[in-house]
């Protein structure tokens, strides 16, 4: 019986994962070892990365049992050798802000063709799509904010990739997010239209409680919340905003996903959003692009996550310039400086990127160059997709690291990503769990 289910594991494992994947050696117990030979390691947390490091991985388990010397314990190992002795090994990248719903939005008219003309069951069928991109850019584990319209579909994403039906990387789900009457698309049309939302909108207290509840019922691990719209810059500079819910039912949202041992995230772009969120205790705030510095301050003396999402903002400019909202020009200005004065304020930064915000063609790692371009080292923008976004997630005891004990999530790159860490944007090598889903 046990054997059964354990070769049917490896089965699905294999076919899905297609003619790349490399099955481990097994032994008549049924457990073995696979070994990965990487030129240099990098851990996820070191300054540096080590030369000459193999490790060895347990199959069928796909955690990793020892960290060590290559030069060390060359030669005696029986079980299969992947050879990276010429590139640079990480942990699996994180990316805690995606879309896999979305195919981009950068105007009204391209969110509003995904919600009209394309339905649910079409959605899903890209998205799957999208998560095996995912996985193959190097991105190991994401966390998916909210569907955009397509309902509970990324609870059933999350389920077919964990039960080996289709390739994708580890998943949290934030399921349908919550915003208030009148505040998101689809917008714009006759009263008497009734036109599908990208949220559920809950107005007052109970309702936002009761959305909670049904939420978590259905699956989601996160709470997203939209606190804010309407971006306007001020004359002294600050990105002013309209805040969507009052703080009685922001409170209300949070009380009832932290008192269900659930995290909240907010997408809070501009004054009033972010700092009500901090007054009702939410978990990470998303984007950012202005915060007050006392608001930095509370940020950093709690412990909330900043997810500046960069590159998305750059990319989706332009064109909401040229269909009448010149503010997202002026915008990026705006977040640069504030990334810059939260990393002086020690604010835990975690990578996320908006990806579906910008097509799934896009390499979301392209968020590491305008990290580094607005002023953090290379190794910190690594550790921000990677131990950082593992605590961010709360899955520090899993992934995050390359180390004994945690799952064997590892990419590879050519080329240094200490000097140049735009080569993150072409990893060649992605292993999860233990298996291998790419290798150039
Ligand atoms: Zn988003």
């Amino acid at each position: 019986m046990m054997r059964a289910i354990w070769w049917g594991g490896v089965v699905l494992t294999g076919v899905t994962i297609g003619s790349a994947g490399v099955s481990a050696a097994q032994s008549q117990t049924g457990a073995s070892t696979v070994y990965v030979e990487c030129g240099a390691l990098w851990d996820g947390k070191a300054e540096k990365a080590v030369a000459q490091v193999r490790i060895a991985i347990t199959m069928p388990e796909g955690k990793i049992a020892a960290v060590e010397s290559h030069a060390k314990n060359m030669g005696g190992a029986s079980g299969t050798t992947i050879d990276l002795s010429h590139e640079t090994c990480l942990p699996g990248l994180i990316d805690t802000h995606t879309h896999v719903l979305l195919q981009g939005d950068i105007t009204a008219a391209d969110y509003d063709a995904q919600l009209l003309k394309e339905s649910p069951e079409y959605r899903t069928i890209v998205a799957t799509q999208n998560a095996r991109r995912a996985l193959e850019y190097g991105f190991t584990t994401i966390r998916d904010l909210e569907t955009e319209g397509a309902g509970y579909a990324d609870a059933d994403l999350k389920k077919a990739i964990n039960n080996g039906v289709i390739p994708g990387p580890r998943m949290q789900v934030a399921t349908r997010a919550l915003d208030v009457t009148g505040a998101y698309p689809l917008q714009g049309y006759a009263p008497n239209v009734a036109v599908p939302h990208g949220v559920q909108l809950v107005d007052g207290p109970e309702q936002a409680r009761q959305a909670v509840r049904e939420q978590i019922s259905y699956g989601a691990d996160w709470i997203k919340v939209y606190s804010d719209r309407s971006y306007f810059v001020r004359e002294d500079g600050v990105l002013d905003d309209v805040p969507t819910f009052t703080l009685d039912e922001l409170r209300a949202i949070v009380d009832e996903a932290h008192r269900e041992r659930h995290k909240v995230a907010s997408h809070a772009m501009a004054l009033h959003g972010v700092h009500n969120s901090l007054e009702a205790r939410v978990d990470t705030i998303e984007h950012g692009n202005y915060i007050a510095d006392e608001d930095l301050k509370t940020m950093a003396a709690r412990g909330v996550w900043y997810v500046p999402t960069i590159f998305v903002g750059d990319y989706v400019a332009k064109g909401r310039a040229e269909a009448g909202a010149p503010v997202w020009l002026k915008m990026v200005g705006i977040h640069e400086d504030t990334f810059r004065r939260a990393m002086k304020a020690g604010v835990k930064i975690a990578f996320g990127t908006d990806a579906g915000g910008f097509d799934w063609g896009i390499d979301p790692a392209k968020e590491f160059g305008y990290m580094v371009k607005w002023g953090m080292t290379p190794v910190r923008a690594m550790r921000a997709a990677t131990s950082s976004a593992a605590e961010l997630l709360g899955m520090q005891d899993q992934v995050g690291t390359v180390e004994a004990g945690k799952l064997a999530d590892i990419v590879a790159v050519t080329g240094d990503p200490f000097s140049d860490v735009t080569v993150l944007e072409k990893v060649d090598f992605v292993m999860k769990g233990g298996v291998v889903v790419r290798k150039r």
